[in-house]
Parts: C-alpha cells; sequence; structure tokens
C-alpha cells in the first residue's frame, strides 16, 4: 500500500474522529486517508472489552468468519461487488485472506485482522489510538462503535441524540478443533456437488429427533440487558439469524429448513443422503478450527458441550469457543439519519456499521466506505452523495434512512437484499435470473455514482487499494 502524496493531502482539513476500529471504522479511516485526510482511529479494546471480541486487533469478525456468498445472483455476492467496485480495502484483503468455503468468502480471522491492522498503521495518515471515546465526538467525526459499543458512548449518544435506542438480539456459533472430531463419521461435500470445503455431520431421522428434543429442552445462560428489554416489549431477536434453540423452539421440523437443511448434500463415499446435515466449515487457513454453521445458540456452555457432542463425528469435540448471545444496539435512522449516513441535526458527523441498524459484515464494510467518503465530500466544502437506489448499497442506505418506510416505524436491523431494490421493469423469468439482472442493474448504477465521485476534484475516490 502507498501513502497519498503530500499533494494530494487534503492539508487544511481538521484530523476526523473514527470512533471504533470495526470493520465500518477501518474501512471508514482507509477511505478518509485515500482522499487525503488526517484519522484519528479510536479503539477502546483490550482496556475495554465487549464481551463478544476475543482479540485486541481491528476490524474483528465476532462470530461467523464468512461475508456470505460470492456469486452476483445473490445479495451479498452483489453486495461486495459494489464494494470492490467502489474501491473497498477490507473486502480487497478478505479476498488475500480467504479459506476454502465453497461458493463463499470466508476468510482466516487472525490473518485478516492482522492484515488490516498492518495496512492501516502503515498509513502515516491513520493514527490507530487505543482509547475508549465517551463524550460525543466534534465533526468532522464518524461513529463506528458497533453493536456492542461501550455503555459510557451509548448513554452519551442518548443524551446527545435525545433518542431511545433499540435493541435486537444475537448470538454466536460454537467452534471446535478438527483434531477432536471424528471424521470416520463425517464426510467432506459442498452443497449441490459443487465443493469439498465443508466436513458434514449426516443424521438420520432419528438423530434429528433426538438432537431437537435436548436442543428445546437445554438451559440457556443468562444475557445482559434481556429482562430489562422484555419488561419494555423492546426484546427481539435477529430473524435473519436466529439462535438453533429460538428456531427449533417455534417448530421441531424448522432447523432442517434452515441451516440443518440436507437438500443438495449426499455422502460422496456411499451416496447416502439424509434427513437432516449439521455443516462445519474451516475457520483458519491451517484448517485446525471448525465453526458449526449456523448454530448460533445462547445455551450454557456444558449444555452445548452435551448437546453438540450427541452428534456422530463430535463425540469428543474439544470447543475453543462457545456460542454466546449479546444485546445489539442501533440508533434510530429514520428520525437521525440521511441517506448519506450524516446524522441530520450534526452536519460533519456521520454513522456507519451496525450502529446505523446496517446488520452483517459486508454491510458494515460498505457503510464504512460510504460515511469515509461522504465526509471527505464534506470537508472539502462537497455535499455527501447519496449512493443510487438501484444499487444494493444505495438501497440499503435510504431504507436505514426511512424511505419507504411508515412514519414512526423503525428501520433496523437490515441486511442487503434485492427486495428492497426498485423492481424491474423489464420481464426476466426464473428467480436466479431476475436476481442477477437487478445485480448487473445495480452494478451499472454503482459504476456511475463512482464516475461522479471520480470527477470532482478528490484525489482517488473509488481508487483500487
Ligand atoms: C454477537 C454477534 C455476532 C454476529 N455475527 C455475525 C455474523 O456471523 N455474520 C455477519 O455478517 N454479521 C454478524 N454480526 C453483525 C455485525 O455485522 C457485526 O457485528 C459487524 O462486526 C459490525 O461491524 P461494525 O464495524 O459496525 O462493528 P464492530 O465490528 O463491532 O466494531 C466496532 C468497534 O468499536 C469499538 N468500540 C465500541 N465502543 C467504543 C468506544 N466507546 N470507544 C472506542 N471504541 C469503541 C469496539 O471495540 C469494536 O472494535 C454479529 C454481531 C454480533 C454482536
Amino acid at each position: 500500500m502507498v501513502a497519498e502524496s503530500d499533494e494530494t493531502r487534503n492539508a487544511n482539513a481538521p484530523a476526523v474522529t473514527v470512533v471504533g476500529a470495526g470493520l465500518a471504522g477501518c474501512e471508514a479511516a482507509w477511505q478518509l486517508a485515500r482522499l487525503g485526510c488526517g484519522v484519528r482511529l479510536f479503539e477502546m479494546r483490550p482496556a475495554v472489552e465487549t464481551g463478544a471480541h476475543r482479540t485486541a486487533g481491528p476490524a474483528e469478525l465476532v462470530c461467523s468468519n464468512s461475508f456470505k456468498g460470492r456469486d452476483i445472483s445473490g445479495s451479498h455476492g452483489a453486495l461486495k461487488a459494489e464494494g470492490r467496485l467502489l474501491g473497498s480495502l477490507l473486502l480487497h484483503l478478505a479476498e488475500e485472506c480467504a479459506v476454502p468455503a465453497g461458493a463463499a468468502l470466508a476468510v482466516d480471522r487472525e490473518r485478516f485482522s492482522r492484515a488490516v491492522e498492518r495496512t492501516l498503521t502503515d498509513e502515516p495518515l491513520i493514527e490507530l489510538i487505543r482509547r475508549e471515546v465517551t463524550t460525543f465526538p466534534d465533526a468532522p467525526a464518524i461513529l463506528a462503535a458497533g453493536p456492542l459499543l461501550s455503555p459510557a458512548l451509548a448513554g452519551e449518544l442518548r443524551s446527545e441524540l435525545g433518542s431511545r435506542r433499540l435493541f435486537f438480539h444475537d448470538a454466536t456459533a460454537p467452534v471446535v478443533t478438527r483434531e477432536s472430531l471424528d471424521e470416520s463419521c463425517l464426510f467432506a461435500a459442498g452443497r449441490h456437488g459443487r465443493d469439498g470445503d465443508y466436513l458434514n455431520v449426516g443424521l438420520s431421522r432419528e438423530d434429528y429427533a433426538a438432537f431437537i428434543e435436548v436442543l428445546r429442552n437445554a438451559p440457556r445462560a443468562p444475557v445482559a440487558g434481556i429482562e430489562e428489554d422484555l419488561s419494555d416489549g423492546d426484546y427481539a431477536v435477529f430473524e435473519g439469524c436466529l439462535p438453533l434453540e429460538v428456531l427449533a423452539g417455534r417448530s421441531p421440523e424448522a432447523p432442517r429448513f434452515g441451516p440443518l437443511r440436507p437438500v443438495g448434500l449426499r455422502n460422496p463415499a456411499t451416496g447416502e443422503s439424509y434427513h437432516a446435515v449439521l455443516q462445519l466449515r474451516a475457520e483458519d487457513a491451517a484448517g485446525e478450527r471448525w465453526g458449526l454453521v449456523g448454530c448460533q445458540t445462547r445455551l450454557t456452555p456444558p449444555a452445548q458441550r452435551d448437546l453438540f457432542r450427541r452428534l456422530p463425528g463430535l463425540e469428543r469435540a474439544e470447543f475453543v469457543r462457545y456460542g454466546r448471545m449479546h444485546r445489539n444496539g442501533y440508533l434510530d435512522g429514520p428520525r437521525l439519519l440521511r441517506p448519506t449516513l450524516e446524522l441530520r441535526g450534526r452536519p460533519g458527523v456521520f454513522v456507519a456499521g451496525q450502529l446505523s441498524g446496517a446488520e452483517g459484515y459486508t454491510e458494515a464494510v460498505v457503510t464504512g466506505l460510504l460515511a469515509g467518503v461522504s465526509l471527505a465530500r464534506r470537508l472539502i466544502g462537497l455535499s455527501p452523495l447519496t449512493p443510487p437506489r438501484e444499487s444494493l448499497l444505495g438501497a440499503l442506505t435510504r431504507t436505514l434512512a426511512g424511505e419507504g418506510l411508515a412514519p414512526g416505524t423503525a428501520a433496523g436491523p437490515v441486511s442487503a437484499n434485492f427486495g428492497l431494490t426498485p423492481p424491474l421493469n423489464v420481464k426476466v423469468r426464473g428467480r436466479r435470473h431476475r436476481r442477477r439482472a437487478r445485480a448487473l442493474r445495480g452494478l451499472a448504477a454503482c459504476r456511475a455514482f463512482n464516475h461522479r465521485l471520480r470527477s470532482t476534484p478528490l484525489p482517488h475516490p473509488g481508487a483500487n487499494p
């Protein structure tokens, strides 16, 4: 990576405060620096912990190691393509740190975090400061403190923005060591024979019924804040990523149509298919740690051990991480945010990542990118630009800002999804073809947006890292 030359440095602009060196904050800091702005990037870990992060490293992935699919017919593949087109650093580094995961972009999380840290600390315009921010920052600033922002900052935002913060609950999935697995009981395969990057546990009807019975009755760990939320009716889980026990509680069959679905998975050695399949995906390049895909849970650690060790091949599984539930906070976007991610009442202060209500790793990266580029424009007296509504990025930020929502409705948490984009005005047959057509339309709109950014006097908007 090269630093900006003195000519391109936005020398008169004050240094930007970025709160939180997570996915959004790191991407925002990089974009600002690429555009010649000095950045003070604050990170509270390791002095103050979040409860979900395990390291002091920037851009730590707190749960799954996957940025989801690469195929642009899927909303996350399309969103990544838009992010790459706009010059995302983190998506570029994610490709460099990828581990085999079939059609998904999964990374070695430690390598990825180290690569981000190295790149940012090699950039002279960025100063990474290990300190908790407890007061509302003056403009120019980006709030990217994530869903697990520190209580002191949360209180400050509530009093400064005069807004009730909103909450939902999200859980992580357990990770086990490969050497503790009995691989003679597992089979390597990908769905529909596309790749063999996953290890699979095939379950018979009886195995599945016994597993679900234990799952539904297992003890759950207490979660800070959950009772308080229940009392004011605010308790909610994120529907896009339900804990396994919540799913099974709704219907014993639900996991079989969700994370444990057997469709397209056969044991290549025997040709056998199963009633349900639990998949494991490599967590690191060496393939020593494997995550239980879709098994996010708030069961107590002993209950998780008891439950998953009932599965064939996992009888002696050693857990390097247990699933855990967390209370996630985000701001009331429709009341507070513009679709450029700038706070309505605070020119020059932007919000990115999950604090804005955007749920997901890729969403955090691209909202960080937009906030960084938009703030750089503000600093030289240009208006921030709203990305086109045909693009997933534009559709996402417009939804976060309340576009198309009934007044008083909360937007978040929102993930990228083609349903947020306007309908196609041509008839396309087949769901996959329609999604691809929406993706291509979004990419074309994004290309034009990037061109508009580039045709301004900013040094390098959209330059590839
Ligand atoms: C438990 C859990 C599991 C999740 N699992 C997934 C998943 O599997 N897949 C997925 O796509 N998304 C997942 N998400 C959703 C979400 O997209 C990620 O949390 C994502 O990392 C959000 O990115 P971010 O940059 O907004 O926040 P983060 O990546 O959390 O970064 C915020 C940073 O700000 C720091 N910080 C907080 N307060 C302060 C302060 N006062 N001063 C200084 N620094 C501060 C934090 O330490 C942190 O480093 C999960 C979320 C949670 C909470």
